[in-house]
């Protein structure tokens, strides 16, 4: 397993995203607190914009240790920009046009999956963290799924 980040290295990352994608804008490394979080299992990471705040979770990187550089820049864009909408949307497109590698969501939430669908004709199987609605079909078969509960 690759190890993760230490926080010096996320400064410096911070540094370096602001320099290449925000015209060094934001503010300041000294300005900004970006650490590791253990508790964080929402979400990929999280920013507070007003207190600027940045936090990363250690249980999703650990999982997908590449995505540590997509979620600060992620979590960066919040620092100017609050929620997902049109003006997030426009920004990652920027972004992404210099090169840099960033999402609008990650690529799942680092919880457990609590729902299984197994698909009733083929062996489809999925796994989510939120139900899925009602009456969902299989993408591969149009099969119908059967939901168990597996969280705890
Ligand atoms: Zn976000
Ligand atoms: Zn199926």
């Amino acid at each position: 397993m690759k190890k993760l980040f230490s926080v010096d290295e996320l400064y410096k990352l911070y540094e370096k995203y602001n320099s290449l994608y925000f015209d060094n804008k934001l503010p300041k490394p000294y300005e900004v607190t970006i650490e590791w979080s253990n508790r964080l299992s929402s979400s990929a990471g999280v920013c507070y914009r007003r207190a600027k705040i940045i936090r990363l979770s250690t249980a999703y990187h650990i999982k997908y240790p590449e995505e540590v550089g997509a979620t600060l820049l992620h979590e960066m864009i919040h620092l100017k920009i609050k929620g997902h909408g049109h003006d997030f949307k426009r920004e990652l497109r920027r972004i992404q046009s210099l090169g840099g590698k960033v999402y609008r969501y990650s690529k799942e939430t680092a919880k457990a999956p609590r729902w299984k669908y197994s698909c009733k004709k083929c062996d489809a199987v999925i796994k989510k963290y939120k139900r899925y609605p009602k009456n969902i079909i299989c993408g591969r078969c149009r099969g119908e799924f059967e939901e168990v509960y597996i969280g705890d």
